[in-house]
Parts: C-alpha cells; sequence; structure tokens
C-alpha cells in the first residue's frame, strides 16, 4: 500500500483521509446546551423516563443509559471515533491497553485453550501470556513472527487465538498479516492484533482480515502522555462479547474524564501522524549513515528484512525506530555504558518509557521495559543490549537531528 511516489505525498495522503474522521466523527452537538463537544458526563447511574423504558433498558429494547459501567455518553462519543478509525463494525473503550488485551484473550480463551504469539511482543502482554494464564490453564506458543510457517508449525487441536504484533516492539521486525489471516480462516480460529505499535494512521489490521483489534490509547491516539486507556475494535458480535467481560465482569472501564481527553487528543491524530512518521523516516535514514550507530532497524529502510511486506501491507512506516550503538552489540558493560551517554546527552528529547507521544521519547529497552524478560528470551528477539528505541514525537525534525547528533558525538 506503499509505493513509489515521494513518501511525503504519501504521508498526506493518508492524513488526508483520517483528518475529517478525527475531528468529527461521534460528533453529538448536545441538544439542550448546543455544546459542540459530548460533554463530560460524571453521572454513575441515568434516571428513566417512565417504568416502561427502565424495563425496555434492561431488556435491550432502548438505548437509554442505565449504569456507567454499563455504558457512558462520553465514552461512547469516543469509541464511534475509534470504530470509524479502525474500520470496524464497534469499538469498545476500556480502563487500559492491558486491561484490553487481558480482556480480549480471555474473552476467547478458556481453560485448556492455546494461543500462537510473536516471541517480540510488548513486555506485559508477553508476561500475560507466558506467567499468569498459565495458571488459569491457557498455554501459549511464541513463535518468530517473520519467519514464514511459524503460526502454522505451532498450532494444536486447542489453539483458539492468533495473537499479532506488527511491527513488533522494539526491534520493528513486520509479521505477513495477510498470510497468518489466511491459515487462521482455513481452521476458524480467531485473529487478534495488537495495532498500538502501527497506529490506524499506518496499517489497519482488520482491512487485512484481522478479527479483533486492540490499542493502547495512552500511546498514539491519546497523543498527549496525559491519559491511560486502551480500546478492543471488531465485529458487533466480539466487541459485545469483550465489552461484557471486560467492561461489565471484570470492571476495566476507563473514565467518562479519560474517554474526553483521549477523545480531544484524537482530533489532531491525523496530524500529528503524519508529522511523526515523516520525521522517523528522515531520522531513521541519517541515522544509518553516522559513524557512531552500526544498525538502525526501521521498515523505511531498504535494508529492513520488513521492508516489502511493510509496504505491501502498510499505509505508512511508523513513527518508531530502534538504534544500535557502535559500541554496542552483546558486549554487555560497554554497550550499556554507551547507551546511558546517549540517553544523558539528550536534551530536546526526553529520556522516558511510554510512545507515540507529542514528545519524543528515547527508552533503553534491556535495563527498563524489556528487564523483566529472560536474557535468553530477550536475546531470541533480538533485543541487544545496546539497543536504544526513539518514539519520534511532533518537534521540528532538524530540532531532533541536531540533538541525536550531540547526544551520538558526546
Ligand atoms: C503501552 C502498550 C500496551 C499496554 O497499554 P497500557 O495502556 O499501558 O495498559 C500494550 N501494547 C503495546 C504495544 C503498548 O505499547
Amino acid at each position: 500500500m506503499i509505493d513509489d511516489r515521494p513518501y511525503a505525498a504519501q504521508l498526506d495522503a493518508r492524513a488526508d483521509a483520517l483528518a475529517t474522521i478525527c475531528v468529527h466523527a461521534g460528533d453529538r452537538p448536545d441538544p439542550t446546551t448546543h455544546a459542540l463537544d459530548v460533554p463530560i458526563v460524571l453521572s454513575s447511574a441515568f434516571g428513566f423516563a417512565s417504568a416502561d423504558e427502565a424495563a425496555g433498558a434492561f431488556q435491550g429494547r432502548n438505548d437509554a443509559h442505565i449504569y456507567g459501567r454499563w455504558g457512558n455518553p462520553t465514552v461512547e462519543a469516543l469509541e464511534a471515533k475509534l470504530t470509524a478509525l479502525e474500520g470496524t463494525e464497534q469499538a469498545c473503550a476500556t480502563a487500559s491497553g492491558m486491561a484490553a488485551i487481558s480482556g480480549a484473550v480471555l474473552a476467547f480463551c478458556s481453560q485448556g485453550d492455546h494461543v500462537v504469539a510473536p516471541r517480540s511482543m510488548y513486555a506485559e502482554s508477553a508476561r500475560l501470556l507466558r506467567e499468569r494464564l498459565p495458571r488459569f490453564g491457557i498455554e501459549t506458543t511464541f513463535v518468530d513472527a517473520t519467519e514464514a510457517g511459524a503460526y502454522e508449525a505451532a498450532l494444536r487441536p486447542t489453539t483458539r487465538l492468533l495473537y499479532l504484533e506488527t511491527p513488533a516492539n522494539p526491534n520493528l521486525a513486520v509479521g505477513d498479516v495477510a498470510a497468518i489471516v489466511r491459515l487462521a480462516r482455513s481452521r476458524g480460529i480467531a485473529t487478534l492484533a495488537d495495532n498500538t505499535f502501527a497506529t490506524p494512521f499506518a496499517q489497519t489490521p482488520h482491512a487485512l482480515g484481522v478479527d479483533v483489534i486492540v490499542h493502547s490509547m495512552t500511546k498514539a491516539i491519546g497523543g498527549h502522555g496525559d491519559a491511560i486507556g486502551g480500546c478492543v475494535c471488531g465485529s458487533r458480535e466480539h466487541v459485545a462479547r469483550v465489552r461484557d467481560l471486560v467492561v461489565k465482569g471484570l470492571g476495566g472501564v476507563i473514565s467518562p474524564m479519560t474517554a474526553f481527553l483521549v477523545a480531544r487528543g484524537l482530533r489532531t491524530f491525523a496530524l500529528r501522524a503524519r508529522q511523526q512518521c515523516a520525521s522517523a523516516a528522515v531520522l531513521a535514514e541519517r541515522l544509518a549513515a553516522h559513524p557512531h550507530v552500526s544498525a538502525v532497524h526501521h521498515p523505511s529502510l531498504p535494508g529492513h528484512p520488513g521492508h516489502a511486506l511493510a509496504r505491501r501491507q502498510m499505509h505508512a512506516y511508523g513513527a518508531l525506530l530502534s538504534f544500535e550503538l557502535r559500541a554496542g552489540g552483546s558486549g554487555g558493560g560497554r554497550a550499556i555504558e554507551a547507551g546511558r551517554r546517549v540517553l544523558e546527552g539528550v536534551r530536546t528529547i526526553t529520556h522516558a518509557v511510554s510512545l507515540g507521544d507529542v514528545r519524543s521519547l528515547l527508552t533503553h529497552p534491556a535495563s527498563t521495559t524489556h528487564s523483566t524478560m529472560p536474557p535468553e528470551a530477550r536475546a531470541a528477539a533480538n533485543i541487544s543490549d545496546g539497543l536504544l528505541r526513539l518514539s519520534v514525537g511532533i518537534e521540528s525534525t532538524e530540532d531532533l537531528w541536531r540533538d541525536l547528533q550531540r547526544a551520538l558525538e558526546a
């Protein structure tokens, strides 16, 4: 879906396709106050106009609100935006990305069921599958998602879910979404994609056939680093199933206050993502030519192993990149020391976890986000001690480059 036209023109076209949706989807001007924005409705319970309406609400015959954990107008306005962005029938907002992920897996899997997931994935999601769910009889096989046939080889008669996360955290490995969807459909297995890293700007897994899409809205969807939230997008039936379990049953409900903040952030999502993707491609190219950098991982680079696949299945290459310092590799102490010097040398760029923020954020996965991963698992996922991950923000591209150059030369 990315072709030979100038990349900037393709980013403009993608932003154009989403900009109006971001601003207007879910708009419901308030009939009494004429407020343009859906108000922040903080009421935990809602009154009924009649006994009939109350009975109807409980039987699903009308959509009157009953109680905040079951539905809230501010949250529903946000969900309408998410539905439009991912192109699914419905969306359900949740308390966090992990509430969306744990709930979606539990909605599809029961005791005795099996999941296939990528070896390189968000560390807390990996812990959920590796350490927590086996206690409830749900087992996971981790595979190299870049290897053709890896998911198929891991299938068991009890496999209920194929889990995708592409591009992967933090090495930007790209998995073949359409091939995994074909496999799942031929066996009647559900597919779930964590699209947080790519964002709906750069990738629409539903258009590639994925059943359920989850996001940490804490990242690029909210975009301002001021709200924790998640969502699950998919068919009416799938989203209803997840909503019933995650939000109603397990209580992973998003606060209306947070839903408002995320919806406000989402209005500028297309513009932010365009700038972030454009800067990321420029910085990736310049870093790759820098003498102190031994490797850069970003799908925009022709030498990246996932480049061709990314062109086929993505709208843009995304705003995250990672790079390794020349002193790096798996050389332990020296690699870690070089990484620390860069982290401490940046000024415009912020040394902090998270991603997708308006601020550029730099992290050192081996000592922070992926430190709970066993060293063997980290090595198997290609996360070297000297690897730095950069989430590109909306600052001036040239300011970011000057900052990186100075930190690298320190
Ligand atoms: C941050 C993140 C999560 C978890 O989301 P929270 O909102 O922090 O619970 C899950 N997956 C990915 C890829 C993430 O970046």
